[in-house]
């Protein structure tokens, strides 16, 4: 599936999915205090609780430590030919909230994933960093501090995320770069923020981000209510802006992961529930395995005193396995209108994983 080709000395590469790499997405609690209009956070399906000390660092423990089987895991539904791992080479963990900076145990988690010999560490923080964050964590315990910030000035991002953000983060970028942190930035681009994204390319530059994220609003949690709808960016738009800013961006030595949205006739589809090692963790013990159906409780696993287990059907796993001409099952289900389809009733274009990511370095 890689395609690789050189512009200039960018290199652009399609992410394929590692079986060898298992990729925990942490959400150590669901508090936070923003409002974004396009946040994921469900805290009805995900829990209200914020997880002590010793519950992170067992999960951590099992996440890490376990030798996931999961096909016996996922049951007779899973077709032989899937690849399925069992254990990874390493393990990157991505601690998330709400804000993550809100727990107070948020150093210790860190330290003890570090203890667990986790390949790279993140968190992503909305840019406020409580509890003294920057004094109480070292540069060299993080792969990257990422930060979130939706526009290039407070005119476009501060109605998204709040007001004063915008200062309150950048300033915060600023001392974090200071202080020798290696930061990302996410940009999450919707139709309010879109045409913004090329005002970014200087912003990125004078913070000393080091790694761009865009990403494409996705309708779960607040952005799934019918007052959101309109956030949602076209395939023009989107083909219009943002493979070009990315390249922008990388021109200037920043590298630029996006996602891939659409796929070429001839790439193959492939569903990350199936071939990669994703588990996205909430504080009430669910994990899912595919980002799209966290508004639902048909989670794949789930954590607790009695270690992981699966859950009976029906569950997200029963649905990765539907081969449809569209591409990704969820996307048909949740978005239907992302999908155009020709005079003899066939999809113009298969849409991608939402984990499938096209990287410019
Ligand atoms: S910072 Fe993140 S968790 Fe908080 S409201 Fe915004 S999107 Fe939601
Ligand atoms: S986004 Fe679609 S293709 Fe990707 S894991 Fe979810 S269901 Fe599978």
């Amino acid at each position: 599936m890689a395609e690789q080709e050189s512009l200039m000395n960018i290199e652009k590469r399609t992410v394929e999915f590692s079986p060898h790499s298992r990729n925990i997405f942490f959400h150590i609690l669901t508090q936070c205090n923003l409002k974004c209009s396009h946040c994921y956070i469900n805290p009805e399906q995900h829990g209200t609780t914020v997880l002590d000390k010793e519950t992170i660092f067992e999960w951590l423990r099992i996440l890490v430590e376990s030798e996931i089987d999961l096909r016996q895991l996922l049951g007779p539904h899973v077709a032989p030919q899937v690849n399925i791992p069992k254990i990874p080479q390493e393990t990157n963990v991505i601690f998330l909230g709400g804000e993550p900076t809100l727990n107070p145990h948020l150093p210790d988690a860190i330290s003890e994933a570090q203890r667990l010999g986790c390949r790279s560490i993140t968190v992503d923080s909305n840019g406020y960093l409580f509890h003294d964050f920057l004094e109480k964590v070292s540069p060299d315990q993080l792969d990257f501090l990422s930060f979130s910030l939706d526009g290039s000035k407070p005119a476009v991002n501060d109605p998204i995320r709040g007001e004063g953000v915008f200062d309150v983060c950048t300033r915060n970028i600023r001392k974090a770069v200071a202080k020798g942190f290696a930061t990302s930035l996410i940009f999450t681009v919707s139709s309010k923020n879109i045409d913004d994204l090329p005002n970014m390319v200087p912003l990125l530059r004078e913070l000393g981000i080091e790694r761009f994220f865009i990403q494409v609003i996705g309708i779960r949690g607040r952005s799934a209510g019918d007052w959101a709808s309109n956030l949602q960016v076209d395939r023009e738009n989107w083909n219009r802006i943002v493979p070009e800013v990315a390249q922008e961006v990388a021109s200037s030595g920043i590298p630029v992961t996006y996602p891939k949205v659409y796929l070429d006739e001839n790439e193959e589809f492939a569903c990350a529930g199936l071939v990669a090692d994703n588990y996205f963790v909430f504080p009430n013990g669910r994990i899912y395995r595919c980002p799209l159906c966290e508004d639902y409780p048909i989670h794949s696993l789930e954590i607790g005193h009695k270690g992981l287990m699966p859950r009976p059907p029906v569950r997200e796993s029963d649905l990765f396995v539907l081969d449809i001409p569209e591409g990704c099952v969820l996307n048909k289900i949740l978005h239907p209108g992302n999908i155009r389809y020709d005079e003899h009733g066939r999809p113009e274009s298969r849409i991608a994983c939402c984990m499938l990511k096209e990287e410019l370095l």
